[in-house]
């Protein structure tokens, strides 16, 4: 293999982020393809036994077998790091994989993690009930109060989990005063930065140690694989998450990664797209004067307006909205739509919208349901690459349809 300047990662990272996109850990083979290849390969072969010795030392540099290691897939963590602006990463099967493999190589029974409760249903799964078959205890905060964190913490906290915006409620969490609290107390930061996008947030920056991603959604973003990411520092990934992952396997496929790698190269422009559209359509759902509840974090009336646009350059492409008539209307609603799609995916080219307390957190307790504000009225709607004007349309006939 040989290199180009996408794998020199001192050139690479004062490159502008489009650059990045594009190129970043990049190599060739022999062959000096233009376009990334895909390493469809399980194993690796040895020129001799006393390579293969020196491969699993260490002492020799090279793949060895793909749960380990593959070049699609390093092309695709290098490039992650590099637009991170973090020192390491490592893909996984997807989003979830992500998650849990952050979370469970770094606690022991015994310890404590403090998470907030505005969580996709299976990251709430994880910290909720998956950490305390294990014997690690897990208090769940409302992530927006700064000082509830502060009074969470106990002599064995060993971690802070949150996602922000937060799934679907899109709750914002002050990334920088959490992360101070988790530092003074040596706790380390664990942030699912799924909805903002590496385009949009840089949790690491506001003092995260560990992001993860659900690739599936923007990076992919065309509604083609599921893919995962988890990114910090090389020790981290050296001592605590790579002894976890390659003895258990999450592993993402080649294929997947090759696809991720065409999806970042596109990445900025359509979030871009996405945000400018989501803004548009949520200030038409508003005026409209139908919604009991229109949020988006772009928008003047969202309730931590100023903290979203401090930590974020745009507003996102995700709108929480809530009728009135419960869950009934809510259906109705999505019964009547033309162009959107009722799917519970995000991040995608396609606008799809979905009912939470039915689908993405049927799994979470009515009454923490409520408690996050995921009432039965609520639908989250992912806005996509489509002309907003057709978007606007179709939800006012949808409207007209289905809740005048
Ligand atoms: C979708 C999602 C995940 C899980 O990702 P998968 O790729 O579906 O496993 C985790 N966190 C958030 C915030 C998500 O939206």
């Amino acid at each position: 293999m040989k290199r180009t300047t996408g794998q020199d990662r001192k050139k690479t990272s004062q490159w502008r982020l489009q650059t990045q996109l594009v190129r970043g850990g990049t190599y060739r083979s022999e062959l000096g393809e233009t376009n990334e290849a895909m390493f469809m390969s399980s194993g690796f072969a040895y020129d001799c036994a006393e390579d293969a010795a020196a491969r699993f030392t260490g002492e020799q540099d090279g793949y060895t077998y793909s749960r380990l290691r593959n070049p699609t897939l390093a092309m695709f963590e290098d490039r992650m790091a590099l637009i991170e602006g973090a020192e390491a990463a490592r893909s996984t099967a997807s989003g979830m994989a992500a998650v849990t493999a952050a979370m469970l190589s770094q606690v022991k029974a015994g310890d404590h993690v403090v998470s907030g409760r505005a969580l996709f249903g299976s990251c709430r799964y994880v910290v909720e009930t998956l950490l305390p078959r294990f014997g690690v205890e897990t208090t769940l905060i409302d992530a927006r109060d700064v000082t509830a964190w502060k009074e969470a913490v106990r002599p064995n906290t060993t971690a802070f989990f949150l996602e922000t915006p937060a799934n679907p409620t899109l709750d914002v969490v002050d990334l920088q005063a959490v992360s101070d609290i988790a530092h003074e107390n040596d706790i380390t930061v664990v942030v699912d930065n799924v909805f903002a996008t590496p385009y949009l947030q840089k949790p690491m920056e506001m003092g995260a140690d560990v992001v993860v991603y659900s690739a599936t959604k923007h990076i992919d973003g065309q509604g083609r694989c599921l893919g995962g990411c988890v990114l910090s520092s090389e020790s981290f990934l050296e001592e605590t998450l790579l002894p976890f992952m390659r003895n258990t396997g999450p592993t993402l496929s080649p294929f997947n990664a090759w696809v991720l790698l065409k999806g970042l190269e596109t990445l900025d422009m359509r979030v871009e797209r996405m945000c400018n559209n989501a803004a548009r359509v949520a200030d038409a759902l508003a005026d409209l004067g139908v919604f009991t509840r229109v949020s988006y974090p772009g928008r003047k009336d969202f309730p931590q307006y100023d903290l979203a646009m401090k930590q974020m350059s745009m507003g996102g492409s995700v709108i929480a909205l809530e009728v009135d008539g419960g869950r009934e209307a809510a259906f109705r609603l999505l019964n009547a739509l033309d162009i959107i799609d009722i799917s519970n995916n995000v991040g995608d080219a396609k606008s799809l919208m979905t009912h939470p307390a039915s689908t993405t957190h049927q799994s979470v307790a009515p009454e923490a349901r409520l408690e996050l504000g995921i009432t039965e009225g609520m639908l989250r709607l992912s806005v996509g690459l489509e002309h907003p004007d057709d978007l606007i349309e179709d939800m006012i006939q949808a409207v007209e349809r289905a809740v005048k």
